[in-house]
């Protein structure tokens, strides 16, 4: 379809575009499902681009269609919403807005794909199918992609494949971080309701003491992890908050206890949950207590399908050069919503180098992060070449 070169200047010619773009998005950040200003944005740049097909999805998504010569679709996604932060960067585009900015790079996704908006419809004759651009609010909330399927954001056409990106820090600007398989963890949520029964604080004797309990069930949730699964896969239960008592001399009746799970394996993740529930309703009752479980099942972990990955591997190695294509040993214990497209269609996600080199670079989600906007033309080579070489399977 293209040549390397002919999609590197394409990309070359809308840089200063771009930057512009990104500065105007990071600058207007919009919290999860109120990406209002957001999506107007999307829509009118998309516009401006000369795309046809544009949808409105839900109150702030966007779905644009870029219709070439075949019948194939290929998806691809950008997530839009920023983060409850007040931004302490001091760059000269910070956000304009308090408790509010784009600490996790969605801006840059924005960017990428609007470039790939761009570039496509201009060279549409050339494509051999159609490019579905999803544009999805509240990555952050973890409910985006499920809205945005529900919203029917994945039909007529349905996509074979879907794919897309996201900004990494700790891998400098200019190259791509990767890995096949098992990319980010399942995310789910429980509460553990502990019931004993109120007494004087001098005669527990007399009482059961809830505090004692949710002290045994906070060690022993913990074994589960350290003992029942093995070394090699991958758990963690975090307990967030626990709440029990009021009064210095009295023992409480309840204490609350609130955390999350995370997973590699859908096997895994059914035994933590299991085995949760079977832990903290067994101590309270060895205690005379009882223990009510609430597990929330959220988002699914993200296993990059095979020849998606693969074909990412070979299109970023040969456009970038071999030396920018690093391999990611390790899946990441954080949760993408991305997930939930996999449940539909094949495909995988890759990570954006958007470090500097002579600079700290501070993590996603810190009120410090700051991506170097040189990433911006990679990310779109990347999209553009992973379209084309699906194209030329
Ligand atoms: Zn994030
Ligand atoms: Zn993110």
């Amino acid at each position: 379809m293209f040549q390397n070169n002919f999609i590197k200047n394409e990309v070359e010619k809308i840089k200063e575009e771009l930057i512009e773009i990104r500065r105007r998005i990071h600058e207007n950040p919009e919290l999860s499902m109120e990406e209002y200003e957001t999506s107007d944005f999307i829509v009118k740049k998309l516009k401006e681009f000369g795309l046809e097909n544009i949808e409105k999805i839900g109150k702030t998504g966007v779905v644009a269609l870029i219709e070439g010569k075949g019948e194939r679709c290929i998806g691809i996604r950008a997530d839009i919403d920023a983060l409850p932060l007040s931004e302490n960067t001091k760059l000269p585009f910070a956000s304009k807005k308090e408790k509010v900015c784009h600490a996790c790079g969605h801006d840059i996704h924005i960017t990428c794909l609007l470039g790939v908006a761009k570039i496509l419809n201009e060279n549409k004759d050339k494509i051999l199918g159609k490019v579905k651009l999803i544009f999805q609010p509240a990555e952050e909330t973890g409910v985006g992609a499920k809205y945005m399927i529900e919203n029917k954001a994945l039909e007529n056409p349905v996509p074979e494949v879907i794919f897309g990106l996201h900004c990494w820090p700790n891998v400098e600007a200019g190259k791509v971080y990767h890995r096949h398989g098992e990319m980010s963890a399942a995310s789910d949520t429980f509460k553990i309701i502990i019931e004993g029964k109120q007494g004087h604080a001098a005669h527990p004797y007399k009482a059961v003491d809830p505090i004692m309990i949710a002290g045994n069930i906070i060690v022993g949730i913990q074994n589960i992890i350290s003992r029942e699964v093995s070394p090699l896969e991958s758990g963690v239960i975090t307990i967030s908050t626990i709440h029990g008592g009021e009064v210095i001399n009295v023992i409480p009746k309840t204490v609350e206890i609130q955390g999350s799970i995370r997973t590699l394996s859908n096997e895994i993740r059914e035994y933590v949950h299991k085995r949760l529930e079977e832990v903290a309703c067994g101590i309270a009752e060895t205690y005379r207590g009882k223990a009510i479980v609430q597990i929330n099942k959220k988002t699914p972990n993200v296993v990059n399908e095979e020849k998606i990955s693969n074909l990412i591997e070979k299109a970023c190695k040969d456009i970038l050069g071999e030396e920018n294509y690093i391999y990611n040993p390790v899946p990441s214990m954080g949760s993408e919503d991305f997930a939930y497209y996999l449940q539909k269609i094949p495909g995988a996600m890759f990570r954006l180098g958007c470090g500097y080199k002579d600079k700290e670079n501070y993590p996603l989600h810190s009120d410090m992060f700051n991506a170097n906007e040189e990433c911006i033309t990679t990310g779109v080579i990347s999209l553009l070449a992973i379209v084309n070489k699906l194209y030329e399977e």
